[in-house]
C-alpha cells in the first residue's frame, strides 16, 4: 500500500514521521475519514468543511490548501487502485521539543492513507448490530475531530469482550452517540429520535445526509437527547458513518430492540442514502 506523508507518497514501511509529533506526544491533530465508492470520494467536501472547523477550534493550520488535500486524496486512491473503503486522513500540529503550549515555529503533519473495505455488501447491516451502553468519559469538546481517541477506544473494546459490536456512550441517562458512529432510534410511533448537534458530539457527515433523505421522504425526525429507556422500547435503532452508512442496531445491553431484526424504516433509510452516494 502507497501512503502520503508531506509530500510523499510512499510505501508505507518507508513512511515516517517524527517521535517529537505532537500528534504522538499530546494527541494535538485533527482527522477525517472520508468513504470511497466506485473509486469515488462521498461527500468529501463536507468532510473537508469540517476538517477545516477542526482546525479552525483548535487554531491548527493545515499544511496545503484544501483543494491541494482533494488533488492528493484522489491521487493516492489512484495509485492503490482503490474502489471501495475509506480514506483516512490526519494533521497534526508537527514536531517540537516536547512542550504542552503550542510551537512558534513547528510545521504541521499531513498523513492520508487508504482502507480497502467492502461496505456495500455488509454482512453486519444485514445481520444488525449489539450494542452495549458505557458511560461517555470522553472530553467537552466532541464536536472537535481530534485523534484523542482512547476513551472510544475502551468503549469498543469493552463491547468486544461482552461479545457485543458495538458500544453507545451515555451521559446522564442520554445516549450521546456510539463508538465511531452517531446513534438514532426510531419510536413505536415511527419517529427518527437522535441527539441534537452540540459539544457532545460529532456532527455526523452521514448524519446530515441522512437526516435530509429522512426530510425528503416524509419520515418525522426529532433532534434530541434520548434515555437509555427509549432505547430499549424502540421500534427500531441505527448508527450512521461514512464507511458503515446505515447499520440498523437489533439488540441493546442484551435485549432485543423491536422484533430483534433489521427494522423497515432503517433498511429503507440505508437503502436512500445508497443510492444517492452512488448517484452522487
Ligand atoms: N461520532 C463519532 C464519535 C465518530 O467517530 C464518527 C465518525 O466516524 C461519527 C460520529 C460519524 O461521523 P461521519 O458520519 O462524519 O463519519
Amino acid at each position: 500500500r502507497t501512503v502520503y506523508v508531506n509530500g510523499s507518497y510512499l510505501p508505507e514501511e518507508d513512511a515516517k514521521v517524527s517521535v517529537f509529533d505532537r500528534g504522538f506526544l499530546f494527541a494535538d491533530g485533527v482527522y477525517e475519514v472520508s468513504t470511497v465508492l466506485e473509486g469515488r470520494l462521498i461527500d468529501n467536501q463536507a468532510h473537508l468543511v469540517r476538517l477545516q472547523r477542526s482546525l479552525d477550534e483548535l487554531q491548527m493550520t493545515s499544511p496545503v490548501s484544501m483543494d491541494d488535500i482533494v488533488t492528493i486524496q484522489n491521487e493516492l486512491i489512484k495509485q492503490n487502485g482503490l474502489k471501495e473503503g475509506g480514506l483516512y486522513l490526519q494533521i497534526t500540529r508537527g514536531a517540537a521539543d516536547r512542550d504542552f503550549a503550542f510551537p512558534k515555529d513547528a510545521t504541521p503533519s499531513l498523513v492520508m492513507f487508504t482502507q480497502e473495505k467492502n461496505l456495500l455488501n455488509s454482512p453486519a447491516a444485514e445481520r444488525g448490530l449489539s450494542v452495549i451502553s458505557v458511560p461517555d468519559i470522553r472530553w467537552q469538546r466532541r464536536d472537535i475531530k481530534t485523534v484523542g481517541l482512547l476513551a472510544p477506544a475502551l468503549a469498543k473494546q469493552a463491547a468486544v469482550v461482552a461479545g457485543a459490536d458495538d458500544a453507545w456512550m451515555y451521559e446522564d441517562g442520554f445516549v450521546t452517540e456510539g463508538s465511531s458512529n452517531n446513534a438514532y432510534i426510531i419510536s413505536k410511533e415511527g419517529k427518527i429520535i437522535t441527539r441534537h448537534l452540540g459539544n457532545e458530539i460529532l456532527h455526523g457527515i452521514t448524519r446530515r445526509a441522512v437526516l435530509s433523505l429522512a426530510n425528503e421522504a416524509d419520515m418525522e425526525v426529532e433532534e434530541r437527547p434520548f434515555t437509555l429507556d427509549e432505547v430499549r422500547n424502540a421500534a427500531e435503532a441505527f448508527v450512521t458513518s461514512a464507511t458503515t452508512f446505515v447499520t440498523p442496531v437489533v439488540s441493546f445491553d442484551g435485549e432485543k430492540i423491536g422484533d430483534g431484526k433489521p427494522g423497515a424504516l432503517t433498511k429503507r433509510l440505508r437503502q436512500l442514502y445508497i443510492e444517492q452516494a452512488l448517484n452522487s
